[in-house]
């Protein structure tokens, strides 16, 4: 069965009969073959600046340290000039990317919330967020949002205003929506209505950033099943520019403080697997900052991108681990036998096929080098 890993396409079960099999250098050492004929040495990261638009959400996820109820003294939306200041900051230590982030439709929830859009002008976040975007633009950052699931006008909207947008899958296990269960009081986060976003998403042609979060209750079949969920996806829209291999990270006073993170193997297995399983159809990311010290051995999956290192701006969700220095994932990268390329939010394949509106896409000429990497 380990013959032919890099020419033959697995299907499920074949996928995790090799998942259980235990055989990690093996399938690591086909996925990096695989990685060395589509993406030759070179690895890839964006500079960006990590906007969290606001911590408040209709969600509540078992791992979460980040949401937080109105009238919390940390509980906030972020003002237009406060936006500005972190854009004008990121521009002027040569950024590309303003990502913004933010808990998943908080208005739906809080009278408080739409009440405080209302008086600025807006109906919901996602308003909001398109003057941002444009805020954004002007100032010469390619947006890029997560704005949790949206409907079909909504995400026509934002891509009017951004260079890609993304949505985790997470899991495509309804059991973790379960009572008890990570998801248990996320409505947000039932595969269903996430495939949905995914899928209008492909329909409008968005460059799409999507991925698995490892460590969260599911199995071994259900994290594969998940994969297999973004392959069927990409396959009908050839729209999904990346898939993050995300590990979860406990986090103190949260439901699930006390679960153990993945293991390291567990995290590079399912790289390995999503590039056998992908081939050289799509980009796979793994974020250093939560694996620090194994970047090594992270590159030994076949992944070929570093995410988003923000020079000046903290991961605010996960506020402990902090981004390393350009330089320094410069030198590791290099060590390791790569070469470390600056690319903007958009991937050079979707600038080509001119994925982007025509409010964004001079701003991307104008950042683009020939090939579609930043031009430096
Ligand atoms: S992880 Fe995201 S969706 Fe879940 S509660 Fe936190 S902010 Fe909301």
């Amino acid at each position: 069965m380990l013959n032919n890993l890099e020419e033959e396409d697995l299907d499920f079960e074949e996928a995790l009969t090799l998942a259980s099999s235990g055989n990690l250098s093996e399938i690591c050492k086909a996925a990096d073959s695989i990685r060395k004929k589509y993406y030759d040495n070179i690895i890839t990261f964006s500079s960006n600046v990590f906007i969290p638009l606001t911590n408040y959400c209709r969600n509540s996820c078992g791992y979460c340290g980040f949401r937080r109820e109105p009238g919390n003294p940390s509980g906030r939306i972020m003002k237009p000039d406060e936006v500005k200041t972190v854009l004008i900051k990121g521009k002027e230590v040569g950024c590309t990317e303003a990502l913004f982030t933010f808990g998943e439709k908080p208005e739906e929830k809080y009278p408080e919330v739409k009440e405080l859009l209302e008086e600025w002008g807006y109906s919901s976040t996602v308003d909001y967020l398109y003057d941002l975007c444009l805020m954004s633009l002007e100032i010469g950052l390619l947006p890029h949002s997560n704005p949790g699931i949206i409907e079909r006008d909504e995400i026509k909207k934002l891509k009017q205003v951004n260079a890609s947008m993304g949505l985790m899958l997470e899991t495509s296990s309804e059991r973790l929506c379960e009572p008890g269960e990570a998801h248990g009081h996320s409505p947000g986060k039932l595969p269903k209505h996430r495939i949905k976003t995914i899928e209008y998403a492909g329909e409008l042609r968005v460059p799409f950033t999507s991925g698995v979060l490892l460590g969260i209750g599911e199995t071994l079949g259900e994290r594969i099943e998940s994969i297999y969920v973004l392959k069927n996806l990409h396959d009908k829209y050839d729209h999904i520019q990346e898939i993050i291999i995300q590990n979860f990270d406990p986090k103190p006073n949260t439901p699930m403080e006390n679960v153990p993170p993945p293991r390291l193997k567990d995290i590079i297995l399912t790289a390995a697997i999503t590039r056998l399983v992908f081939k050289g159809e799509t980009n796979i990311q793994i974020p250093p900052n939560l694996n620090i010290k194994h970047e090594r051995e992270l590159l030994t999956s076949g992944m070929n991108d570093w995410g988003g290192i923000s020079p000046i701006t903290a991961d605010e969700i996960n506020p402990t681990h902090s981004w390393p220095s350009k330089k320094k994932l410069g030198k590791i990268t290099k060590e390791a036998g790569f070469s470390l390329i600056e690319r903007l939010p958009i991937y050079p394949k979707y600038i080509q096929k001119n994925y982007i509106s025509s409010i964004v896409a001079p701003l991307v000429h104008e950042l683009a080098d020939k090939k579609g990497y930043r031009k430096m």
